[in-house]
C-alpha cells in the first residue's frame, strides 16, 4: 500500500521513472497490454505462466547481491490467486534461509518502491505473508512482518480514506474500511501475535490481507469510481513526467 502523493512523493516517484518507462511498473493508459481489462484466467492457462514465472524468479534469485525483489505487473495471475497457508519449509525452494531473511528482503523491496505495505505475491512469491509499517509518522516507524495473517474482528465504525497500492502506481481510490481491527499472525520469529490495530496500521493490514486472498483494491470500487481514478492517475503521471523533466533541466543548468 502507498500513501497519498505529496509533491515530495511525486519528486521521489520521478526518481523511479526509469522503472516506470521500462515497463517494470506499468502505469500509462497506452500500455494497453498491461492495463487492459482483466480477463478470467483458466487454471490450464495460468499454470504454464506460473511455471515460467517461478523459473524466472529462480534465475533472478541466483544472481548475487539481490537484496530486494522486483514488483510483478497487476495482471499477473500470481497476484490474483488465493495464497496457500505459509509453512517454513516453503522457503527452501526459493533459496531463502529463514523468515528473517525473507522479512528483510521484503522490507527492503517495500522501501525501495516507497510503500508502507507489501505482500509477498506482489513480488511473485507464493507466501502468505506481508510486511507493513516503517513510516516514521505511523507508530514511530514500527515494522510488522505478518505470516498467515487473520482478521478476527473489526469495528462497527468505518472510515473513508484514499489508498494506493504498489502494484498500481499513481492510482488512488477512496475506500471505506473498519476503523480498527483485531488481528492475529505469526512474526519473523515464529511467535504468535494477537493485537488490535488502529488508524493507518488497521488500514494497511486490511489492504495487505486482501492480497493474501488474491484481491486487489480495484476490486473494492465501482467501475465508475475506478474510471475516474484512472483519469486522475494519468494526470499524476503527466505531472510526474513534468517534474522529472524540470529536475533534469535544473541539473543541466547546475552542471553548465
Ligand atoms: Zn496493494
Amino acid at each position: 500500500m502507498t500513501n497519498k502523493l505529496t509533491p515530495e512523493k511525486i519528486e521521489e516517484a520521478a526518481r523511479h521513472y526509469e522503472n516506470i518507462t521500462s515497463g517494470k511498473t506499468p502505469i500509462l493508459e497506452k500500455d494497453k497490454g498491461l492495463l487492459k481489462e482483466q480477463q478470467p484466467i483458466l487454471d490450464s492457462q495460468a499454470q504454464p505462466i506460473v511455471d515460467k514465472q517461478i523459473k524466472d524468479m529462480h534465475d533472478y534469485l541466483k544472481k548475487k547481491d539481490q537484496n530486494s525483489y522486483p514488483l510483478i505487473p497487476p495482471t499477473d495471475p500470481r497476484l490474483l490467486m488465493r495464497i496457500a497457508p505459509y509453512t517454513d519449509d516453503m522457503l527452501k525452494e526459493f533459496k531463502i534461509e529463514d523468515r528473517k531473511e525473507l522479512s528483510k528482503k521484503m522490507y527492503a523491496s517495500m522501501v525501495k518502491y516507497g510503500g508502507i505495505g507489501l505482500s509477498a505475491n506482489q513480488v511473485g512469491l507464493p507466501f502468505r505473508m506481508f510486511v507493513m509499517g516503517g513510516h516514521p509518522q505511523i507508530e514511530d516507524g514500527k515494522v510488522r512482518n505478518c505470516f498467515n495473517p487473520l482478521v478476527n474482528d473489526v469495528s462497527p465504525e468505518t472510515v473513508v480514506m484514499k489508498e494506493g497500492c504498489l502494484s498500481f502506481p499513481f492510482l488512488f481510490l477512496s475506500i471505506k474500511r473498519p476503523k480498527w481491527v483485531n488481528v492475529k499472525y505469526t512474526d519473523e520469529n515464529g511467535e504468535t501475535i494477537d493485537e488490535y490495530l488502529h488508524g493507518m496500521s488497521a488500514r494497511i493490514f486490511q489492504h495487505e490481507n486482501e492480497h493474501m486472498n488474491g484481491y486487489v483494491f480495484t476490486d473494492l470500487v465501482s467501475k465508475m469510481k475506478l474510471d475516474r481514478a484512472k483519469k486522475a492517475q494519468s494526470k499524476l503521471v503527466k505531472q510526474t513526467i513534468r517534474t522529472q523533466q524540470q529536475r533534469l533541466r535544473n541539473e543541466v543548468k547546475i552542471k553548465v
